[in-house]
């Protein structure tokens, strides 16, 4: 299953705010076994809005969508959702129904637009806030408070699943230059994905779907290069 991503706000490109739902998406459904393969990050615009999720809906399997829910003037992600796919908002009952039986409140007490989803949207209940979420075909539309998201998505995340990988990282004091060789050597050898991540050190993280083939090119790696120990260089 491969996945995108969609951030929704002003405030995330400036600088405002940081993005942690987006870490937290990727974080689940890599867990999980989904292959993310686009965050996108783009302003409270209703067109850009409309445009990335047409897009991306015709690419990939699904698309997250969060942030814009509110009933604000800036929130503008349910409409942009409803124009990907030539649809109107309109009141939803289902919203309408959600509300009046878990905050007793009647459609009239609601700030204008907070009942409204695209035509046809699966209504997703926001158990932590206010604004609803909804499903328009493979697009999940979630809001952008972490808690309110995070609670959402746990309530869908059976829908997100894909083959599951395994993972091992073999730490190295070797610059990434050096280890050219070695990294074309173990995937030569073994059918794995090779990640390397250069900082103090360079963290070689080996995948695939078959954990003793991990194993075994982790192995082979650890043979070959200058291993560092992280748990000893943490303790000294
Ligand atoms: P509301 O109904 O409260 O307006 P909303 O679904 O419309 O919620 P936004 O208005 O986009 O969401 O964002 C509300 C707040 O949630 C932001 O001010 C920010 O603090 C936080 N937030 C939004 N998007 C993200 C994100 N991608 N990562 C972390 N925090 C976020
Ligand atoms: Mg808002």
């Amino acid at each position: 299953m491969r996945v995108a991503v969609v951030t929704v706000g002003d405030e995330l490109l400036a600088g405002d705010t940081v993005n942690t739902n987006a870490t937290w998406l990727c974080e689940r459904l890599t867990e999980r076994g989904v292959r993310v393969e686009r965050v996108t990050t783009i302003p409270d615009d209703l067109a850009d809005i409309a445009r990335v999720v047409n897009e991306y809906n015709a690419e990939y399997d699904a698309v997250i969508v969060t942030g814009g829910l509110g009933p604000t003037h800036d929130d503008r992600t349910m409409e942009a959702v409803a124009t990907a796919f030539g649809r109107e908002t309109t009141e939803h009952p289902d919203v309408v129904e959600w509300f009046e039986e878990h905050e007793g409140y009647s459609g009239d007490d609601l700030a204008e637009g907070t009942t409204h989803l695209p035509a046809d949207a699966r209504m997703l209940p926001n158990e932590e806030g206010v604004a609803p979420g909804c499903v328009v075909d493979r697009v999940y539309v979630l809001p952008g408070v972490p808690s309110e998201m995070k609670a959402m998505f746990e309530e869908i995340v059976e829908e997100f699943a894909g083959e599951l990988t395994y993972t091992e990282t073999v730490t190295t004091s070797e610059p990434e230059s050096a280890l050219l060789d070695r990294m074309q050597g173990v995937q030569a050898a073994f059918d794995v994905d090779l990640g390397s991540y250069p900082g103090e050190n360079v963290r070689l993280k080996v995948t695939a779907t078959d954990p003793e083939t991990v194993a075994a090119a982790a192995a082979w790696l650890r043979e070959r290069v200058d291993v560092v120990d992280v748990q000893e260089e943490r303790a000294s």
